[in-house]
């Protein structure tokens, strides 16, 4: 196994997580089979209960591991399916540990953070890389080296770099290059943070300079020196219009073949996958635009992977997707301005907790409907479809779901197996689900199928005991398991189409998501 080990200084959001993925990418590019693990030094065991306003999207894996967002990067760069194995925290390893500590298998000794700390980190490393079957491991070291909370976990790859042999374990920093007020590239804070590095015992082996502009050869020379790597391991990593672009820009800056050669492997197989990409993305010169109609509108990291499947989708089509995040509770303030959405070729209602807003996407949904214009739901946004049409086409006004009102019609409730769920406000059905698809469906047809699996992570149902009298008036409930309605479509309409699973989590650059792929096509016409 070969281990690169990713770490970050000067300050967080560098984009540590994109140049891992991008790394792996590369190598990938060259016929290895690659995979990654993010370590986040937060005490929480893992992302599940995070509020998206801090950390961003929870991005949920096919195990149903509610994991940071990065990993959706590694699935999303790399093409592959991880485990919640592949994330660890603090919190997990810190449970384990005092697990252990409580059956004794300590033997009386006293638990220390070095050795019994870092030995738990370094196996969980270690085994789920093996068990992977990958060639490369990426490891991303959340946090910025001098973090308090990072300390056991630089301290494991530390020790990992004496017990592997050298060829095996190789270090790349990720740091920042600002400007000063002349525009002259400073590079102070990388020689502070490889310092930093180096008093933990850490030597670099490259330096990922991230930068407004291309690094200078004076600045990749004067970083080099001072932080003792050849200048053909500090590699510009310069700001790009999109994500995308940033593997081939390291490709250009030599990173593959000094890695290779540091890691004393030679390329097997070329692939030329993620440049017939990117060229086909360059391409673009058209647009839409599409409305998302969600709560945490400001947040563009909230729903990172809704972003990325209209990405894949409007490549696939060769057409830019511009979406427009509006915020849902504008909509409840000021409802006459519902009719901007007039201006877009879609609307598109995200997943959500809590009643906050949902006034306003069902002010929007109900404005798709009745305007023909293509929609697309996801989980809450299907569930807020399926009161919609309870409400306004059925009559029952007071129609809701009962995680958001007390109502006489809860179209949306929590199936009766699941009442315990009800009582401890706990457990979610998380992860992939099969659904069993009509014939002649819509969703049928975007599947080319007649069942499909995707990740889930919902609490709520349609109750069973309206779907007779919501399909007599023209939703259908297409995709089932069992008694759980996975999506609703309207047939009558141009594009309607709502699933109580999360299509977004699945679609990847060059393989986009069907449902948002239909949606994409629906909108460009
Ligand atoms: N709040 C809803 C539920 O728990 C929808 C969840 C979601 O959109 N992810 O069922």
């Amino acid at each position: 196994m070969k281990y690169i080990i990713v770490t970050g200084g000067v300050m967080s959001g560098l984009g540590k997580g994109i140049t891992a993925a991008s790394i792996g990418r590369i190598l990938k590019n060259k016929g290895f089979n690659v995979t990654a693990i993010k370590i986040d030094p937060y005490i929480n065991i893992d992302a599940g209960t995070m509020s998206p306003y801090q950390h961003g999207e929870v991005f949920v894996l096919k195990d149903g591991g509610e994991v940071d967002l990065d990993l959706g990067n590694y699935e999303r760069f790399l093409d592959i399916e991880l485990t919640r194995q592949h994330n660890i925290t603090t919190g997990q390893v810190y449970q384990t540990v005092i697990e252990k500590e409580r059956r004794g298998d300590y033997l009386g000794k006293t638990v220390q953070i070095i050795p019994h700390v870092t030995n738990e980190i370094k196996e969980r490393i270690r085994k789920v890389s093996k068990k992977s079957g990958a060639e490369i491991c990426i490891i991303e070291v959340g946090g910025t080296v001098g973090d308090i909370e990072s300390m056991p976990f630089l301290e494991a790859v530390r020790q990992m770099h004496s017990e592997e042999k050298e060829e095996d374990i190789i270090f790349v920093h990720v740091t920042l290059v600002p400007l000063d007020t002349q525009g002259e590239q400073k590079t102070k804070p990388t020689q502070h943070s490889v310092k930093e590095l180096r008093s933990l015992g850490l030597q670099p082996d490259a330096i990922v300079a991230r930068c407004k502009e291309p690094v200078l050869p004076d600045t990749k020379s004067k970083i080099a020196l001072f932080c003792d790597v050849p200048v053909s391991a500090v590699v510009s990593a310069h700001d790009a219009s999109d994500i995308y672009y940033v593997p081939t820009l390291m490709e250009k800056e030599g990173l593959s073949d000094y890695l290779m050669k540091k890691l004393n492997i030679t390329e097997k197989e070329i692939s030329h996958f993620w440049e017939t990409l990117i060229k086909k993305m360059a391409s673009i010169d058209k647009e839409i635009r599409v409305a998302v109609v969600g709560k945490y509108a400001h947040l563009g990291d909230s729903y990172i992977s809704i972003n990325e499947a209209l990405k894949h989708a409007g490549i696939e089509c060769g057409c830019r997707v511009k979406a427009d995040w509006l915020d849902a509770e504008e909509f409840e303030r000021n409802p006459s301005d519902i009719d901007i959405l007039r201006k877009y070729n879609g609307i598109l209602v995200p997943g959500g907790f809590g009643v906050r807003g949902t006034e306003g996407k069902i002010l929007a949904i109900r404005f798709a409907r009745e305007n023909n214009i293509p929609y697309l739901g996801l989980c809450l946004g299907m569930q807020l479809a399926v009161i919609e049409f309870a409400r306004n086409v059925l009559g029952l006004t007071d129609a809701n779901s009962s995680e958001l009102a007390e109502t006489q019609h809860p179209v949306i409730d929590i199936l009766p197996e699941q009442e315990n769920i009800r009582n401890m406000g706990g457990t979610m059905r998380l992860g992939n689900c099969e659904a069993v698809l009509v014939e002649g469906s819509l969703a049928s047809k975007l599947y080319g199928g007649n069942t499909l699996i995707e990740r889930h992570r919902h609490r709520y149902e349609v109750n069973p005991k309206y779907i007779k009298q919501i399909e007599s008036k023209g939703m259908k409930f297409t995709g089932r398991n069992d008694h759980r309605m996975e999506i609703a479509e309207i047939p009558d309409h141009k594009f309607f189409f709502s699933s109580q699973f999360h299509p977004e989590f699945k679609s990847r650059p060059g393989k986009p998501s069907p449902p948002f792929l239909a949606f994409v096509k629906a909108a460009i016409q």
